[in-house]
């Protein structure tokens, strides 16, 4: 099969073009396993860390993607969940170990026998890929492929995110970055709340023309002051800048959501300006200067 492989790992302002198209074996499924033919694969901001090596693969060379969709062209002798020709999605979880307390909890992604698609097992930037199946997700008739795939994980995050904010309807939602994860969370509050007001912080112009065009009510830089506090926001950029200038945009009792695999270190030391009280209580500081005290002789 066709693949695009990472050989080595680096940085991306050295090399744009770190993956490497190469024939590879077709894989072949074990017996709980499923093996599907690629019809789409999202690209998501985690391979961008495992090509630099925040989360590095573990072993090279390695097939990236972790946001799968393609019909199953065979199974393995023990799985028998789904039929051949089934379309179904691949996401983040390529395996687990089942029967810890993280697993048993249902939060499989902390289980310490973890093994994520695209990173630790050859993922979806292929013709084919394997899977245990009861790593598969059928996909509804509703979604096109290209349409399914970014649900796989932007989607999937976005949706977990909202939940975790506690968004009540008529509350006001920011959001911080408005990429894949986003836009998708922006579309499921516009359909969940519809009272709710958006509002948007992204760097880019065209990022911040886009939440307009898709009902956000104001959009402006990551830095700047929102026209009304905020109730929840979800922070799905790599920075830290993002955690501190939401805090100041927060209503006291406010939630931050952080989405995201981790931080950069690139900007760290933007913590430094976080200012606890006016953050957490809304209350201004009113000098910094601390009043001289005088000894009575
Ligand atoms: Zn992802
Ligand atoms: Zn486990």
């Amino acid at each position: 099969m066709k693949a695009m492989v990472l050989n080595e790992l680096c940085g991306l302002e050295e090399n744009q073009a770190p993956l490497e198209l190469t024939e590879l074996p077709d894989p072949i499924p074990s017996a709980n396993e499923i093996l599907i033919r690629v019809s789409a694969c999202g690209v998501c901001h985690t391979e961008l860390d495992e090509i630099e090596g925040r989360t590095h693969p573990p072993r090279l060379p390695i097939v990236l993607g972790h946001q799968v969709v393609g019909r199953i062209e065979t199974t393995g002798s023990e799985a028998n969940t789904f039929r051949i020709g089934d379309r179904v999605g691949i996401a983040w979880i390529f395996s687990v170990c089942g029967t810890c307390k993280f697993c048993l909890a249902g939060n499989e992604n902390l289980c310490p026998d973890f093994k994520a698609a695209g990173r630790d097992a050859n993922g979806g930037y292929a013709q084919y890929m394997k899977v245990a199946e009861g790593f598969a997700y059928h996909i509804p008739h509703f979604f096109n492929d290209s349409e399914a795939a970014p649900l796989l994980c932007a989607g999937a995050i976005g949706y977990r995110s909202l939940r975790l904010s506690g968004l009540k309807d008529g509350q006001n939602l920011g959001l911080t970055g408005f990429g894949a994860s986003g836009h998708l969370v922006l579309k499921m509050v516009k359909h969940q709340y519809p009272n709710t007001k958006v509002f948007v912080f992204a760097k880019s112009v065209k990022e911040r023309e886009f939440s307009g065009k898709l009902g956000a009510v104001w959009s402006g830089d990551i830095d700047e002051d929102s026209p009304e506090k905020l109730d929840c926001i979800i922070d799905t950029t790599p920075a830290w800048i993002s955690v501190v200038e939401s805090l100041k945009n927060l209503e006291p009792g406010g939630r931050l959501v952080i989405n995201a695999i981790g931080k950069e270190e690139a900007d760290k030391e933007s913590l430094q300006d976080l200012d606890t009280i006016p953050s957490i209580y809304g209350w201004k500081r009113k000098s910094k200067v601390l009043p001289t005290y005088v000894e009575k002789t």
